[in-house]
């Protein structure tokens, strides 16, 4: 049984993994970290001294969905206790991931912008459609709900650095007035409203075709199951980087 703790556990995600963790006899959520104190499905949830409480409530591994900076003082406490972390958070700039960089030297560390399963098989399918067709136009869409912070998604992103390990192509975010297509650009559009989950799009058109490759999820509950599964893959583990690939792979 892999004991977990959750931070950011009163947002969306975290409610999401403290919700299905309790269907599930492999993890346990022993702790949560917020911004307010109280408890959600008997989980005490505590404001400070992180370091304090995962060495008191002996957690195995953080599952962590919050924001950029509160995971970077996370990884701290997680370094001073040796506690493995699973980042779920999204929209780190370059020193924040260089900050989990370092401190994967230390504990064991897996980051991934999506932990739906679907996804990974989406970028696995993207590398080998960008190789095939390797002249069509691509662009790139995502929707998610109106209280997403960043922009575009961490999800895109992924894909859009799929796609340019594979082809050189700039993006292009939104257009608007006089923007002709550039042969080698890839436009990136991001809507944001309602309680959208989560939904991902590429183009590839040319040859009169278009092939759509496209995830949308249903339920919050399949990034929770994700990010579980890293968690209970990652406890026990030496430091070093994991790729959510590896989990999906191993299961
Ligand atoms: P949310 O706004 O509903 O929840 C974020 C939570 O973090 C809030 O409860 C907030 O109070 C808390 N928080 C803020 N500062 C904190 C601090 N210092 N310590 C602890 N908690 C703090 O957002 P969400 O929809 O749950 O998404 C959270 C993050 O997860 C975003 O970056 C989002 O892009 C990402 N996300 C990733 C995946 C994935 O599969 N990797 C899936 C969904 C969302």
């Amino acid at each position: 049984m892999t004991r977990v703790a959750v931070n950011g556990a009163a947002g969306r995600m975290g409610r999401a993994v403290i919700e299905t963790a309790a269907d599930r006899d492999d993890v346990s959520v022993v702790v949560g970290f917020g911004t307010e104190a109280g408890e959600i499905r008997g989980v005490p949830v505590v404001t400070e001294d992180v370091a304090g409480a995962l060495a008191e409530h002996d957690a195995d591994v953080v599952v962590d969905f919050a924001v950029p900076e509160a995971t970077l003082a996370l990884a701290e406490a997680c370094v001073e206790t040796g506690v493995g972390l699973v980042v779920g958070t999204t929209g780190f700039d370059e020193d924040g991931l260089a900050a989990l960089d370092s401190a994967s030297e230390s504990v064991p560390l897996l980051k991934a912008t999506n932990f739906s399963r679907g996804i990974q098989v989406l970028q696995r399918t993207v590398r080998e459609a960008v190789r095939a067709l390797d002249d069509y136009d691509l662009e790139l869409m995502e929707s998610h709900h109106n209280g997403k912070i960043d922009a575009p998604s961490g999800t895109a992103k992924t894909l859009l650095e799929v796609v340019q390990s594979e082809r050189d192509v700039e993006p292009v975010y939104g257009r608007e007035g006089h923007a002709p297509r550039a042969d080698d650009e890839i436009g990136v559009f991001a809507r944001r409203a309602g309680d959208i989950r989560g939904e991902h799009e590429l183009i590839l058109a040319g040859n009169d075709e278009v092939l759509s490759l496209s995830h949308h999820a249903e339920d919050r509950a399949v990034f929770a199951a994700g990010a579980l599964d890293a968690a209970a893959f990652l406890a026990g583990r030496g430091a070093g980087q994991y790729d959510f690939g590896e989990v999906v792979d191993s299961s």
